[in-house]
């Protein structure tokens, strides 16, 4: 495993530009901390072989799986083609090769799904449409703002719940190949409400990968209107910009972004943010000042990662863009402040939750002395609520099983450590973890540790947490 200095973690989605190990080997070393995989440009086919060449890179290395969700789009044009402001343009649920008058959408259901008025946005929101027609397979629109469209541009419905169910048939195709890889976090798209996550949870529960973190993706309006149902149902969620700019007004996007975040930082849920973080660096070796500025702002606000997409999966330099973003992050960490506590508790009050918070006091009243917040951890609970609370050195959550111990790299400031352990005392316990995260050089025998587990190791029991000189612990 490599060990990132950086707390806050960096998602790339793997791609063409990526896939080769040499490129991949790099980007481990450069600070790449989740492996993506977009089922909406990933052929089924192929997903195996891109996971065994992650895996041979770095076994430790979480994957997530990401489903296309009912995701509408355009088929066949002829080329390039201008649709122009004023005219009408038909979206047909008929297969054939489309022009500037007639298009066909991937949607069967498009002509019950809208209503005469209703805006559709296609090509990632530049061209707007307004329906005024429906017929049978037919959905008559005006083009409000046009614009060039080519084969397979996406569709936006903003605020529509579309008729087919998530996951979609597509995505439990994509399910059955996840079932054999076994990814660590799969994510959902175009989740509405919490059910469209309980059926995923059945889902992967009954067919595998049962214990995978299902990452809800944030990018509908009923998202946003039902983000703490579904948040509640999930083990993370994605502020997925790039749709949820084209179904709410993209002025919108930067304060739904803080305040998402802070509510999952409230129930110690991960928050990732997504799409266009450093775009121009798919073609350009410097991104722009305000990209920078994304970033940072992001990690301020106290997202658990930042994600890339185009720039690490069809971009010109994957390993460079890593390399700047973990440069942004590395400088930004510097300066990230404490939230009062009481600010962001969460209205339940729970024992695990106290000891985040005493572990945080413990370690920004003595920070020079303490190297590190070791907690031997079964499930992970605890470290994810250490994590809330952001402390200033690294959380080391020890633990015995390998597919926890990749999930837990997705968490700020975690850095997993898988260790065979079957003991009962508290003490036994804490020696032990000690003594792992020393020899593999994590620690210093001269410095103290804050402990955290719970006695006997119940998932979600935390109840222990201790300072402790590393020298009195370690053989
Ligand atoms: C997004 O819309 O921002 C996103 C991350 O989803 P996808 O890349 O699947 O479009």
């Amino acid at each position: 495993m490599v060990f990132h200095e950086t707390k806050s973690k960096i998602v790339c989605t793997i791609g063409p530009a990526s896939k080769p190990k040499a490129v991949l080997e790099k980007m481990v070393e450069a600070g790449m901390d989740v492996a993506r995989l977009n089922m909406s440009h990933e052929d089924r086919r192929s997903a195996g072989k891109t996971f065994d060449t992650i895996r041979s890179v770095d076994d430790t290395l979480p994957i997530l799986f990401d489903l296309q969700g009912p995701k509408i789009r355009i088929g066949e044009v002829k080329g390039r083609v201008d649709l122009i402001t004023g005219n009408e343009l038909v979206l047909s649920t008929e297969k054939f090769v489309g022009d500037a008058s007639r298009v066909s959408v991937s949607h069967e259901e498009l002509p019950q799904d809208v209503k005469v008025g209703n805006i559709i946005a296609l090509n990632d929101g530049i061209i707007r449409l307004r329906v005024k027609a429906i017929q049978k397979t037919d959905v008559v629109t005006e083009v409000l703002h046009g614009g060039p469209i080519s084969s397979r541009k996406g569709v936006n419905i903003p605020g529509i719940k579309l008729s087919c169910a998530v996951p979609t048939e597509e995505d439990l195709r994509d399910l059955d190949v996840a079932a054999e890889l076994e990814p660590d976090l799969v994510a959902l798209s175009f989740v509405t409400e919490c059910d469209d996550v309980r059926k995923l949870r059945e889902v992967i529960t009954a067919n595998g990968p049962a214990d995978a973190w299902i990452i809800s993706k944030i990018e509908h309006t009923l998202a946003i209107k039902n983000f703490d149902e579904i948040l509640k149902e999930s083990d993370g969620v994605m502020i997925a910009r790039g749709d949820l700019g084209i179904e709410v007004p993209i002025e919108d996007v930067p304060i739904l972004q803080k305040d998402l975040i802070r509510r999952a930082n409230i129930w110690a849920k991960p928050a990732i943010v997504a799409t266009h973080m450093l775009e121009s660096m798919t073609e350009e070796m410097i991104p722009t000042r305000a990209e920078v500025s994304d970033v940072a702002h992001a990690i301020m606000e106290r997202a658990d990662a930042v994600m890339l997409s185009g720039e690490t999966a069809v971009g010109h330099d994957p390993v460079r863009v890593v390399e700047m973003m973990e440069r942004i992050v590395r400088r930004t960490e510097k300066i990230i402040t404490r939230e009062d506590p009481l600010d962001i508790t969460s209205p339940r009050k729970m024992i695990v939750e106290i000891i985040g918070n005493m572990t945080y006091n413990a370690v920004s009243l003595i920070p020079d002395k303490i190297d590190g917040i070791i907690t031997a951890t079964r499930s992970g609970y605890t470290a994810r609520w250490i994590s809330k609370f952001r402390p200033p050195t690294s959380i080391f959550a020890v633990t015995q099983d390998e597919r926890v111990s990749r999930r837990l790299r997705l968490l700020w400031g975690v850095c997993p450590i898988t260790h065979k352990q079957d003991l009962d005392s508290v003490d036994d316990i804490v020696r032990e973890s000690t003594q792992v995260a020393y020899d593999m050089g994590l620690i210093s025998k001269e410095k103290d540790i804050v402990f955290t587990s719970g006695v006997k190791m119940i998932p979600g029991r935390t109840n222990v947490v201790g300072v402790f000189h590393v020298r009195d612990l370690i053989k």
